[in-house]
């Protein structure tokens, strides 16, 4: 079975067979592809129980700073950013700074309601690797989060879905929470290809690990950093596809030029949990409105 029909299997729950067929076409006790696959059969078949799992999901909100900052930057940014959030947030915050800043952020977020995590990890253990960084060392700076497999270490350090997978599986073996992220790009997305794409870049994942409690970020190249956001339509769409083959407890942010102006109608969408936020996250108001948006 190649990857277009998989897509389709998951697109069209009604295609899907008995398990016996199901098995043939997954063979392999621990696919986890086959799971997931499954996890869109449960969806058909016990809408209202899904409906309940879904209610419990949790909205969270992570920025991502890029390779902007200093610690003067850095400390007046998180200052205003913890001024100005609701005392009772609804939405779990999350910031991910330059690694160099990672110890001066959990110092100054200790004890607060706001989480931090690192924008990249290395796939090794340890070892002669120069320059890279280690999920332990990661782990041991307090993170809780990682992202892993944002766009432009793909396209940028040519990160391939095989290193994004084993990166997604040594965050996940190191006790972090991997924020993975997948999307498509404006040609893709233009040929037909965005589900294909998506799904490719999140089976390559499933193959390595168990999703378990990991975040799925749907990014779309063409918006990000572009200013050109997915209409909230757009991104629900790509959203529920994802969705479908995985638990339904999953929480998938969508990321992609989300400003205070238009974060409230996407993150209305049913399937949509919160954002991965770049630009917008350093700018203490616009990620404090952005957090609003998503409680
Ligand atoms: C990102 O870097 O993950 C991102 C979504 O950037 P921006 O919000 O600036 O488009």
């Amino acid at each position: 079975m190649n990857l277009r029909q998989i897509v389709a299997a998951v697109r069209n729950p009604k295609n899907e067979e008995d398990e016996r067929t199901s098995n043939r076409r997954f063979p392999g006790k621990d696919c986890a592809w086959r799971t997931a696959v499954k996890f869109s059969g449960l969806r058909a078949k016990s809408q209202r129980k899904r409906s309940a799992v879904v209610t419990r999901r949790s909205r969270l909100v992570a920025g991502n700073w890029k390779m902007h900052g200093s610690r003067a930057s850095n400390g007046a940014l998180l200052q205003a950013v913890l001024a100005g959030l609701p005392r009772e947030s609804g939405a779990e915050v999350v910031v991910c700074p330059p690694y160099p800043y990672l110890q001066q952020v959990s110092e100054r977020l200790a004890g607060t309601s706001i989480a931090w995590g690192a924008q990249n990890l290395s796939e090794h253990g340890s070892g002669a690797y120069t320059g890279e960084v280690s999920a332990a060392m990661i782990k041991e700076l307090g993170c809780r989060y990682v992202i892993v497999g944002h766009s432009e270490r793909r396209t940028l350090y040519g990160e391939t879905d095989a290193q994004v997978a084993a990166k997604f599986a040594a965050a996940r073996a190191a006790g972090l929470t991997p924020i993975a992220c997948v999307g498509e790009t404006l040609a893709e997305r233009e040929a037909g290809r965005t589900e294909e794409v998506v799904a490719r870049q999140l089976h390559a994942m499933l193959e390595k690990a168990d999703f378990g409690a990991a975040v799925l970020a749907y990014e779309p190249v063409w918006a990000i950093g572009t200013g050109r956001n997915a209409t909230p339509g757009e991104a629900q769409a790509v959203h529920a596809f994802l969705r479908r083959q995985l638990s339904p407890d999953v929480r998938i942010l969508y990321g992609g030029s989300v400003k205070a102006q238009n974060a409230a109608a996407i993150f209305a969408m049913p399937d949509v949990d919160g954002g991965l936020i770049g630009g917008a996250s350093l700018a203490a108001g616009e990620f404090i409105e952005i957090v609003r948006a998503a409680q």
